[in-house]
């Protein structure tokens, strides 16, 4: 029997309206998944905690983390804390970079019926998490931005050798793991042409930090001989990327630059209700969605809570595979299977795809389908 410990943290605005759906169905498809047993633990976290303890992170909360087997984490409405409160800081850096959390894995892939500005989009954005010009989490003590003068502000970006090495090793990983399961699958991708990654940089002008990112990623392909490697500038991948999102399968990546253009990606295939993402390391991984809190929607039940539920599937198929364990990775592709069709077959939608279902709708309907799978 498999038996995992999930924590449930809701988050922010829309938070508390989208975590619990994916709750709902990891639930249901353990469930009705033989020899899987998923246990969730709430903690409580962002504006909800520091209302109740004064912290948007209270004390104990990482170590009751440490002794789960990942987490699923709503999105956080940081912008809107309190400033100049020690207490009330944007806690989910804290928690990647506690856990070293250093992949984030986003992927951005096309529904059919859904109309965007692209179909047949599948890619995934394989972005370093914890180093680059992130200040909040990039320096051991301290921040990596500040002010030497009233008149002048500095940000530092961090790229190391190992952090290269190792978020380039995840994305050759994810590369030959994504076409081994297209093998399985008797599909191909739209390129058509086996795995391939495409490291992007601009070493023209960062010539040490993004030569570090790049030598070191083009070291790491030479293990991977089955996987295609091609190379863009940041500038002229974002014109690549909206113009033939098509032609890209795994992109390896820096903070910033994977932060800006996985969003970029989401936009390309249906908006932000669609981007899903998995922060992973050694032994924890967090589901958590690419968008924000959506204050701007809160509090009406009308969210998307497919990027979170993604998030949260991927989240197990990734515990799954670690142990090998074939019901939990089953459970996650019933999951999967049942997300897209609510979509795709127009079963429920939610306002920002056209649809009129409200976001516990959709749980119901994707709910439903999981359970008539067993
Ligand atoms: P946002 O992603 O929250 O919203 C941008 C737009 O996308 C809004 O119109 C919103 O309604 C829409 N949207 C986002 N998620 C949606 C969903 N699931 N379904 C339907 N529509 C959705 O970005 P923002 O407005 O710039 O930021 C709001 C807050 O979120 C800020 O406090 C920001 O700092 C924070 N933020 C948090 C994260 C995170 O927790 N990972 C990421 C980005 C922004």
């Amino acid at each position: 029997m498999g038996i995992y410990h999930v924590g449930v943290l809701a988050g922010d605005d829309i938070g508390p309206e989208i975590v619990p759906q994916a709750v709902r169905v990891l639930a249901a498809a353990a469930e009705i998944t033989p020899g899987l047993e998923i246990k969730f633990g709430d903690f409580p976290i962002g504006a909800a905690a520091y209302r109740a303890t004064g912290h948007t992170l209270p004390p104990g909360t990482l170590e009751k983390l440490a002794e789960t087997d990942g987490w699923i984490l709503g999105p956080i409405g940081h912008a809107a804390y309190p400033r100049n409160d020690p207490d009330a800081i944007n806690p989910h850096p804290i928690i990647r970079r506690h856990f070293d959390l250093f992949a984030n894995v986003r992927p951005a892939r096309s529904i059919q019926g859904i109309h965007a500005l692209h179909q047949n989009v599948d890619l995934v954005i394989v972005r370093e998490n914890n180093e680059g010009m992130q200040p909040d989490r990039n320096m051991f003590k301290g921040s990596g931005e500040f002010m030497p003068t009233p008149e002048m502000a500095l940000s530092i970006r961090v790229i190391t050798r190992h952090g290269s090495g190792r978020i380039a090793r995840a994305a050759f990983e994810l590369a030959r793991a994504r076409e081994k399961a297209r093998a399985t699958a008797g599909i191909t991708h739209p390129i058509g042409d086996g795995p391939r990654v495409t490291i992007i940089h601009k070493r023209t002008v960062f010539k040490l930090s993004c030569g570090l990112f790049v030598d070191t990623a083009r070291e790491v392909a030479a293990q991977y001989p089955e996987v295609q490697v091609d190379e863009h500038q940041v500038d002229s991948f974002a014109c690549a990327l909206v113009m033939k999102p098509q032609t890209f399968d795994v992109v390896v990546v820096t903070n910033m630059f994977g932060d800006i253009l996985s969003d970029l990606a989401a936009g390309l295939v249906g908006g932000l209700g669609l981007a899903p993402g998995l922060n992973v390391g050694e032994r924890y991984a967090m589901a958590q969605a690419t968008h924000g809190s959506a204050p701007d929607i809160a509090g009406r039940n009308i969210a998307n809570p497919y990027a979170i539920m993604i998030s949260a599937e991927m989240m197990l198929d990734w515990l799954g595979q670690r142990r090998c364990d074939t019901a939990a990775i089953r459970a996650a592709q019933r999951i999967e299977q049942a997300i897209y069709r609510v979509i795709a077959e127009n079963i429920a939608r939610t306002p920002d795809l056209g649809g009129r279902a409200t976001t516990t709708e959709f749980g119901d309907a994707v709910v439903d389908l999981i359970r008539s799978s067993a």
